[in-house]
């Protein structure tokens, strides 16, 4: 299956690939995200996203960096959270992304800082899909979030499957999943909701495993489960960072085997900012 890259490559997989950047925070790191971006470009994805607010980022930092990613010629999306936005700053912002020449955005309600702060105008990231539909209709590709394995705050799965139908229905073009490891959750997800008739794309979001640390604390955080024979397989390496990389190749390998063969639309990759375990992975994919 697998085929050597060299130092130059396009999109060995057979579909539809894109990659995720969070806004650099020291100049050090947007140094390297420059060599990293070009390095994944030669993957030839479909478009690069990068996150806003998360660790605290700032909607400036998110916009530069996809400025910088279509000036280089390469399609970009600002993610766009509404939390504690008003309509005013939306629209203003909405604005701001169409003079920058931006057609895609993935949008989101986001998360209060440590639970403090107020929602602001929007309570769910639907009535901000509905918002950007009613503002700037079929300007934008709205890409939207989605959890195979339930948003950690739904009521209920049933109702967070109802949440995403009505974000689908206020006019999200397609969607990213919340990463996972377990496929079973992604096919009946896509199943479950096709049968409420979204059936925009959805796209899995992979994150390669390179750190067992940095994974738990992630996964904590955002209600992602790593599986028993994962997570212990993980702890037995200790510190052998050269074990964690090989086993995690081969787990995220299986898992997006599993994904494509069964029909899934594309793959959106966590680079996490860094381009070796990304290209090791579509390496293997290929
Ligand atoms: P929503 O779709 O609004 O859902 C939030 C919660 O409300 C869910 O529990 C849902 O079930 C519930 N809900 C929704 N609508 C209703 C309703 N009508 N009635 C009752 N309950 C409802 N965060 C960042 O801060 N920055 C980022 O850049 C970022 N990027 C992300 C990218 C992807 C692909 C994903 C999957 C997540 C990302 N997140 C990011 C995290 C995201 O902001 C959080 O998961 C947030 O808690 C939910 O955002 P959402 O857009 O999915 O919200």
């Amino acid at each position: 299956m697998s085929s050597r890259l060299g130092g130059c490559m396009s999109n060995p997989t057979s579909f539809p690939i894109s990659f995720e950047f969070f806004p650099p925070k020291t100049p050090a790191g947007a140094d390297k995200l420059v060599q990293v971006r070009h390095a994944l470009y030669a993957a030839r994805p479909a478009f690069f996203s990068v996150t806003y607010g998360a660790g605290g980022s700032t909607q400036d930092g998110t916009l530069q960096q996809v400025q910088a990613i279509l000036a280089d010629g390469q399609d970009a999306a600002p993610h766009f959270s509404c939390i504690g936005a008003t309509r005013d700053n939306v629209r203003l912002q909405l604005a701001q992304f169409k003079a920058a020449g931006i057609r895609r955005m993935v949008a989101l309600r986001g998360d209060l800082p440590s639970g403090h702060g107020t929602f602001g105008e929007f309570r769910y990231a639907s009535e901000l899909v509905a918002f950007i539909r009613a503002e700037t209709g079929d300007h934008f590709h709205i890409e939207v979030g989605c959890y195979p394995e339930v948003h950690p705050q739904a009521k209920s799965p049933e109702a967070d499957i109802q949440a995403y139908v009505t974000k689908v229905k206020a006019g999200a073009t397609s969607a990213i999943t919340q990463y996972f490891y377990n496929s079973d959750a992604y096919f009946r997800f896509v199943q479950e909701v096709q049968q409420h008739g979204a059936d925009i794309p959805v796209v899995p979001g992979i994150m390669p495993i390179i750190s067992s640390t940095q994974l738990m604390r992630f996964s904590d955080a955002c209600g992602a489960e790593i599986p028993r024979w994962i997570r212990l397989r993980l702890q037995s390496f200790g510190d052998d960072v050269e074990a964690i990389k090989a086993f995690g190749l081969d787990v995220v390998t299986d898992l997006c085997e599993q994904l494509r063969q069964g029909g899934a639309p594309g793959l959106h990759f966590y680079t996490m900012n860094q381009s070796a375990p990304t290209l090791a992975l579509l390496e293997r994919l290929a």
